[in-house]
């Protein structure tokens, strides 16, 4: 016999116990359920009958692939609890703020599940569950600038295209700031989004930035500075 071949793990218990094709191994189901809060060590296993010990020698590692084809994923079945925890299905693990959402295809019974016990289950993501967090974690973030600075994406997105507007040559002791500052706007959103810069910090440079692009181009400015030889 294997080296511990017969224990079965608190995930694999968890996911065996709501999946539908354990039920239909009642001996097997009952023994799960009797030890739902016990280690299912070797010794446990030693305890019971020997048809259920040929079982879960035997069959169970079949059952196992199989519980785990029951459940699937949808891409919007992923959630950032931003301040609330929830509690994994699978490992117990209380503190879980990114979470994936598995669904029996059979029982439509819903487990809540963290990043690493989503990949227990024989889902199909989009990606990776890191870079989903990841790409979670962007989006909550940007929801919270854009709370503060409303249309800040855009703002930042068209910040340059306004040069193009004007019909005439901007002189270059204003473009050039302008650019300078639309360049150093868009370093900021990113890093922020990149989490390299916190939430207060990037909301005061933002909004000193917009404030400059604001005053910086106007048909008054480009009068004021226009070179000697430029006629509008
Ligand atoms: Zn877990």
């Amino acid at each position: 016999m294997g080296l511990n071949k017969r224990e079965i793990t608190l995930k694999q218990k968890n996911l065996l116990l709501h999946s539908k094709i354990t039920q239909q191994h009642p001996e097997f189901y009952n023994f799960l359920k009797e030890n739902k809060n016990n280690d299912i060590t070797e010794e446990l296993i030693n305890q019971t009958s020997l048809e259920l010990q040929d079982f879960i020698e035997y069959i169970l590692p079949n059952i196992k692939i199989k519980a785990k084809e029951e459940w699937t994923a949808e891409e919007e079945d992923f959630k950032d609890l931003e301040q609330n925890r929830t509690t994994c299905s699978l490992c117990d693990n209380p503190n879980v703020r990114y979470v994936f959402y598995v669904t029996n295809t059979f029982t439509k019974e819903k487990l809540k599940v963290g990043s690493t016990c989503i990949t227990h289950f024989g889902v199909e993501l989009a990606a990776d569950p890191q870079i989903l967090i990841e790409n979670m974690k962007r989006s909550t973030r940007l929801r919270k600038l854009n709370k503060l600075i409303p249309g800040i994406q855009q703002k930042i997105d068209n910040w340059l295209s306004k040069l193009k507007k004007y019909k005439i040559i901007i002189p270059e002791n204003l473009s050039q700031p302008y650019q300078a500052n639309a360049k150093e706007a868009r370093e900021t959103y990113n890093k922020f989004l990149d989490n390299q810069l916190p939430l207060k910090e990037a909301i005061i440079r933002l909004k000193h930035l917009l404030r400059k692009k604001e005053g910086e181009i106007t048909i008054k400015n480009i009068i004021k500075n226009k070179p000697k030889e430029c006629y509008i």
